[in-house]
């Protein structure tokens, strides 16, 4: 059977030139070392973690020494939030966050801080206004991120970060599904902290980074050996950081010869068939800027975890963006954050591109979902209603 992963948000595959470039750091004979170590190995896992760190430092417009390496984005959200904000103070970030955000700031509630979390419109943006309105004496920090992973929708974080910078309070930007995706110049958002994840950039799953500006006081929330100029304790990952540098090479140039632009092209193409050729669908967040891998699509009438099933049993891989705890599925608390009913946004699935992605791939997704979807909606007492009655 044809298989075709249209899952990058989840995970982007690995690039073969990504994987060439880690492989030798994992033997002794080639280049395996310890980058703490002194001797020989030591020095050329040094040298490579430098490397990459300067890599990294490109793709944000940075300073290597404010690269700080991570296990993913989970880590860096956590970092930045609970690096910096103290007990008793107040944080800004928004309803459509990752559950790093969400639950770092709910952490932070428990230990004494107060949290605003501000809503955002039908197209999944948040009003810059609404950040300074929330702004108090006590404010820290803002933590809002720049692409979001459900929808792709991209916020207007170069007016969010304006503000900070006015009202003194630390920037925090969540960038993991924004990086390669999207331009990104720490200095033009003025942000402090932001985080990235290997393994949305087509780097391996379990390494990432932080930009940590030099006037963000951060108080490590690992504590060890003193690694990563204090801010990050334990043994850098040096294969994983390797390939994290080279994915950013790649997705720096992606950005600028025709990669992105690519996707858009089939992304977009992907959206136009299924709205014109597939009743009672369309696209969540259409008319805000996004990422150009992303697209969120409703299909009414039909549960998404269900079309996910049906599409995965045809080949093709997607995701319904529910989040499945406590085996209760609960709609995605992005598209209801965006004032979706909870059917609709239990009807959406996301369909996420990446540098795998062929144009045969489209191709094939939009030859296996219609029946997919008529079968699923065949057996909808709703969907039988609502057809007898129009
Ligand atoms: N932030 C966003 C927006 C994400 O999409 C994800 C992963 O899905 C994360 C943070 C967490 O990253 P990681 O899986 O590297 O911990």
């Amino acid at each position: 059977m044809r298989r075709v992963y249209l899952d990058s948000n989840a995970s982007a595959p690995i690039l073969p030139e990504v994987f060439e470039t880690m492989r030798p750091f994992f033997f002794l004979e080639e280049s395996f070392g310890n980058a703490s170590s002194i001797h020989h190995y030591g020095q050329q896992a040094r040298a490579a973690v430098e490397q990459a760190r300067e890599s990294v430092a490109q793709l944000f417009n940075c300073r290597a020494a404010d690269i700080v390496f991570t296990s993913g984005g989970t880590e860096g959200d956590n970092l930045a939030l609970l690096g910096i904000v103290r007990p008793g103070e107040h944080v800004i970030t928004s309803t459509i966050e990752h559950p790093a955000v969400q639950n770092s700031s709910k952490r932070l509630r428990q230990l004494g801080c107060e949290i605003t979390e501000l809503p955002v419109n039908g197209l999944g943006q948040i009003d810059p206004d609404d950040v300074r309105r929330a702004l108090r004496r006590r404010t820290t920090m803002i933590s809002v991120m720049m692409a979001n992973n459900e929808t792709g929708v991209i916020q207007p974080v170069e007016e969010i970060g304006k503000i900070a910078r006015e009202a003194r309070v630390h920037f925090h930007t969540d960038a993991v599904q924004a990086a390669g995706r999207i331009p990104i110049d720490v200095h033009a958002l003025h942000c402090d902290l932001l985080s990235i994840s290997g393994h949305k950039l087509h780097a391996p799953q379990g390494v990432g980074a932080a930009y940590v500006s030099k006037s963000a006081l951060l108080i490590p929330i690992f504590n060890g050996g003193g690694q990563e100029r204090g801010r990050r304790s334990g043994t850098e990952n040096v294969p994983g950081i390797v390939a994290l540098g080279k994915a950013a090479e790649i997705a720096r140039r992606g950005l600028t010869d025709g990669t992105n632009e690519q996707l858009r092209q089939w992304r977009d193409r992907l959206e136009q068939t299924i709205t014109e050729t597939l009743e009672a669908t369309g696209i969540n967040g259409r008319q805000a800027p996004r990422v150009a891998n992303t697209t969120n699509i409703f299909f009414d009438y039909v549960e998404g975890e269900a079309l996910v099933i049906a599409l995965d049993l045809k080949g093709v891989a997607v995701s319904s963006g529910a989040a499945c705890s406590s085996g209760a599925t609960e709609p995605s608390h992005v598209l209801t954050a965006m004032g979706m009913s909870k059917d609709r946004a239990r009807s959406s699935l996301r369909f996420s591109l990446g540098k795998h992605t062929r144009a045969e791939d489209i191709d094939y997704v939009l030859s296996v979902l219609p029946e997919a979807l008529t079968r699923l909606r065949d057996l909808s007492p709703l969907y039988k209603k609502s057809s007898i009655s129009s």
